[in-house]
This record gives C-alpha cells, structure tokens and sequence, in this order.
C-alpha cells in the first residue's frame, strides 16, 4: 500500500496502549533532534540521563546497590561513577537473575535474546524501554532515507518477534498496516529465491532490512540469472553479521542502490548506523553510552560495552555485548555531532586464539583472501591447536589450484610452526541456527561460549 495510506491505517489502527504510538513517534522525533545538538548541550543530557539510570540501580537493583553502597551519584560525577564500576556479563545475568532486576520495576514483559543458538538469556523490558526500543529502529532507518509508511522487506532470520509475527494474527494484521513483509533469511534454496525475487518485485520495497550473507545470497543469485531487480526504491540495511567490502560492493551493484550497515541488539534496539557518508556508524547516543575497551580504540579493536540509559527494569550498565569493534575519528560531514564506531570487527566468541598466543578472527583471513579471483565466501575452522581448516565457497569455476596452495602456505606460516592448514571447496557454508553466517569457529572454544544475538531486528 502507499505510504500515506499505511500512516493513516497505523494512526488509527494500531495503538495497542492509549498513546503508544504517539509516544514512539514523539522519541524518534527527539533522537533525530539530538543528533544535531552541539558537544555541551549532549554532554549535559548524558550525564543528567546516566545519574538518573545509575541513581535507579543503586536504589533499586540489588547487584548495584552493593557496588554503590554510598557513593554520591550526581550529573557531573555520573561519567566517572560509570567508569569505576566493573563491565557485567551476559553470564552473571543468567546465574543470577534476580539480583539484577529492579524491585520498583512496573508493568515488565519478558523478552529473550540468543534464543535461536541454544544459549538464551531472558530479561526484562518496561514499557519505557519497549518505546525507545522502538523508536530507535525508526531512529536507524531514517538514517537510511526511510520517513513513516515506506515499505520494508525484512530478510532476516527465525527471530521471536517474525515467529510470533506470522503466527499472530493481530501481528500479522500490524505488519501489513505497516508495511512490512518478511521473507526467512534461514531458507535460501534457489527456488525460495527466485519465488522472494517475485513477491519483493511484487512489493516494491524502499527499504530491505537483512541479514548481512542473506542480502548476499539473493545479490549472487540474481547476478547470476541476470536479473536487474528494480526493488529496494531507497536502501539496502546490512545488520546481525560482519558485513565485508566484498559483499558491500556486490550488494551495491546488484541491486544499484547504497548498503547501510547497522549495528544493534535484541536487549535494547538499535546501537549505532551509519548516514549517508558512510564514515562509520553514528551512535545512538540518546539511548547508549559506549566504550571500546583498547589501548587504541581508533586503531586496535576492543570488547564493546554498553551502558543502555532507557531500561530501568534491568539495567545494563557497562554491559559486555560481546562483539569487538573500533571508534572513528574526527567529526562526520554529514552534520550529526555524535560518536561513530569505525565497524564491528566481529564476534568475540569466534575469535581463534592459536597455539602461540596470536588472537585472529574473520578479518584476517578476508586480508589473506584480498584480491583472489573465484571466491565467494570462506569460512576459518580451528579444528585443533593444530590443525584448520578454511572451506571456500567458490565463484564460477572457483580459484586455481596454485592460488589456493599459495593461500595454504601463508597461513601455515603465520599461525606458527607445526600448523596443518587443509583448504576444502565447498558448493554450500554452514549457517548457525538461527540462520546467522560465521567467518571463524573454533572448536576449542565450543560449549564456553554461547553465540549472543546481535541484531538489528524487527520491532
Ligand atoms: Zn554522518
């Protein structure tokens, strides 16, 4: 349907609690406001916004209450407050959940993430937090060009909310108000794309909401049937997964229109996306504060921790989202004051360390692959402290024999002495569960580490 009519539909048909949606568009107007604010005028909401968060905690929520026992939390000290407190885990929360819920929290829903990998962490949302939630994922596509009432074909994964969404009929009926259709990025059979080739053309979305390697899928296969597909009308959103040059570059040239990379998760909504520049992803800093801990976190990747100042019903306060990732420097020319993340470097939980001590994850073998003709994609599997193996994923008639043996004895060298690396051509690459790509696994450190959902995902 056209935009205005799904605007007009939605502002009478949809507000679940009596001034939701109001309240939703109000804050997606503030974020957009904020970003523009100058330096001091966000310093102050910050730090006005992180005492009254903190001062909540300390009250409320048990495990705080103990790491703040008589500390003094105002705005001008809540910054420094922040950086005394240890970072928690995803691991602390799920052995003891209680002691990180607030006792004056009202009106709560349950909500979980990560639970398509097998390690699902519940936690708890108010309706504050549900609302900046929402908000901003609005906040996120507008970057994208999107205004309410564009279309927006999610291909994404067997996340909650799509399971409920298609199963529920009120849900149903909210995403085709909406404007919004979802294909399974956990099904890419070449009959599933060529039937989403039909119904997206059918759809003519503005916007394309996916999963990194499901936007790749679909622009391989339409590449290869030749197909010029005259949908998305604005964008493409890359989010959940490391998204390369490669595929930003083919993606781009595919579908002619630009890729926007966003980075978010199922706990708290959108964290960072990139403008239109694209020089990195502009943090939503109304809702989050972030820090990459490095020595140099413009140059050498850090855990990424976040302090989320909307939920009051469990706070997460320095809270280790479990990805590494760099700051950029300098101020973007597209106007926005705020503070980007250069790029998600990736997973920490796919991080192989090697037999010498040497940390790698996806980026360093994509160098190792830099410039080789007849690669798709690849994927790096620590076997052992000595053994490896990389599977390709070829392109056409897939690289030489002699490429592929010159890749072999690089990486041999670099992961140390005594290093067997077995290179293997596969048709297909194995997803996670929930229908998310990795570009390194390791099974030394399978069954330590859950695979945490970071998503972008749908309201
Ligand atoms: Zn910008």
């Amino acid at each position: 349907m056209t935009p205005w009519i799904s605007r007009f539909l939605a502002a009478r048909l949809l507000d679940r609690q009596a001034g939701h949606r109001q309240r939703v568009a109000e804050r997606f107007q503030r974020l957009r406001h904020y970003d523009y604010l100058g330096c001091e005028s966000r310093e102050v909401i910050r730090r006005v916004r992180l005492a009254a968060l903190l001062a909540c905690a300390a009250e409320h929520v048990p495990h705080f209450r103990t790491l703040l026992k008589g500390v003094s939390i105002r705005a001008d000290n809540a910054l420094e407050v922040l950086a005394d407190l240890p970072p928690m885990t995803r691991e602390q929360i799920q052995s003891d959940r209680a002691r990180f819920v607030s006792d004056a929290a009202q009106e709560v829903r349950e909500d979980y993430t990560g639970g398509s990998t097998g390690t699902p962490m519940k936690f708890l949302v108010d309706p504050a937090a549900q609302r900046a939630r929402e908000a901003s994922i609005m906040w996120a596509d507008s970057l994208a060009g999107w205004r309410p009432g564009h279309r927006i074909a999610m291909l994404w994964g067997s996340d909650r909310d799509v399971c409920s969404a298609t199963a529920n009929l009120r849900l149903r009926l909210r995403w085709l108000i909406e404007n919004r259709r979802w294909f399974d990025a956990f099904e890419m059979s070449e009959r599933r794309l060529e039937s989403y080739h039909r119904a997206l053309t059918r759809f003519r979305p503005h916007l394309i909401v996916a999963y990194a390697s499901a936007i790749d899928e679909l622009a391989a296969y339409l590449e290869q049937k030749d197909l010029r597909p005259p949908y998305p009308s604005l964008a493409i959103v890359s989010s959940a997964e490391v998204l390369t040059q490669g595929m930003r570059r083919r993606v781009e040239a595919v579908f002619a229109c630009p890729v926007y990379d966003r980075y978010g998760n199922r706990e708290a909504g959108a964290i960072a996306a990139e403008c239109s520049e694209h020089r990195g992803l502009h943090v939503n800093e109304f809702d989050f504060i972030v820090e990459v801990d490095s020595p140099d976190p413009f140059r050498r990747p850090g855990p990424l921790r976040l302090t989320y100042l909307a939920n009051y019903a469990m706070p997460l306060i320095r809270y280790d989202s479990g990805d590494l990732a760099l700051l950029a420097e300098g101020r973007c020319p597209c106007g926005r004051g705020t503070r980007r993340l250069q790029r998600i470097v990736g997973r920490i939980s796919d991080v192989i360390v090697t037999r010498n001590g040497n940390r790698i994850h996806g980026e360093y073998v994509t160098h190792q692959l830099y410039g080789v003709e007849g690669v798709r994609r690849f994927q790096f599997i620590q076997e052992s402290l000595d053994e490896y193996r990389l599977l390709l994923q070829p392109e056409g008639k897939g690289p030489p024999v002699e490429v592929t043996e010159e890749i072999r004895r690089r990486l041999e060298t670099s992961l140390g002495p005594g290093v067997r690396v077995m290179i293997e051509i596969r048709p297909q690459l194995e997803k996670l569960p929930s229908g998310k790509f990795r570009f390194t696994a390791s099974r030394l450190r399978e069954g330590r580490h859950g695979d945490a959902e970071t998503t972008g995902g749908p309201r």
